[in-house]
């Protein structure tokens, strides 16, 4: 298995528009090998997810592989996800704030990993993907899952954490993070 270059944040593919795939692209020998090599590299770096942008390719994959790294000791175990096309059914767009529940985390990301910040999301999502195999899911995530799931369709759609953050006051270096935080 291959490790991948991370693309880092100024690079126009962070924020250009991805391609979707269709089943037989999913299931071809190059789509597989990068899914392989992604999750080699999201161990490698101590990530919980990595987005193909994030390794140069401007379509709509992303993984998801959340286990416990040094800045977050305590994660529960959650099954490795591949998710492709995705698309976020619930909230919609149009819900109001008031029927929405929300969380506010801190969050970081491989492409500028000096960094961290607080986010507001939605608690809960529900989600249809396609996965390595092509196969449609429909699934209702909660609590961080569903944090890693929305970073990493943000980066699908050309967005990373910090244009999402409402204080922008609690950005913090990664070293001033380990001292106050973890
Ligand atoms: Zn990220």
């Amino acid at each position: 298995m291959q490790y991948l270059l991370l693309t880092q944040l100024g690079d126009p593919v962070l924020r250009a528009k991805n391609k979707k795939l269709s089943v037989s692209e999913i299931r071809s020998n190059k789509i597989q090998k990068l899914i392989a090599d992604m999750f080699y590299t999201v161990r490698k770096v101590h990530g919980v997810g990595l987005a193909a942008p994030q390794v140069g390719k401007n379509i709509q994959l992303a993984i998801i592989d959340i286990q416990e790294t040094p800045t977050r000791p305590n994660l529960k175990p959650y099954p490795k996800k591949v998710i492709i096309n995705p698309r976020i059914i619930e909230p919609t767009g149009t819900s109001t704030s008031a029927q929405q529940k929300t969380a506010t985390d801190w969050e970081g990301c491989l492409s500028f990993n000096t960094i961290r910040g607080t986010v507001t999301r939605p608690n809960s999502i529900t989600v249809e993907y396609l996965d390595e195999h092509g196969t449609k899911h429909t699934e209702t995530v909660s609590g961080f899952p569903a944090r890693v799931f929305q970073h990493e369709i943000d980066h699908l759609r050309g967005f990373v954490f910090i244009d999402r953050m409402k204080d922008m006051r609690t950005l913090m270096t990664l070293e001033e993070f380990i001292n106050r935080i973890v």
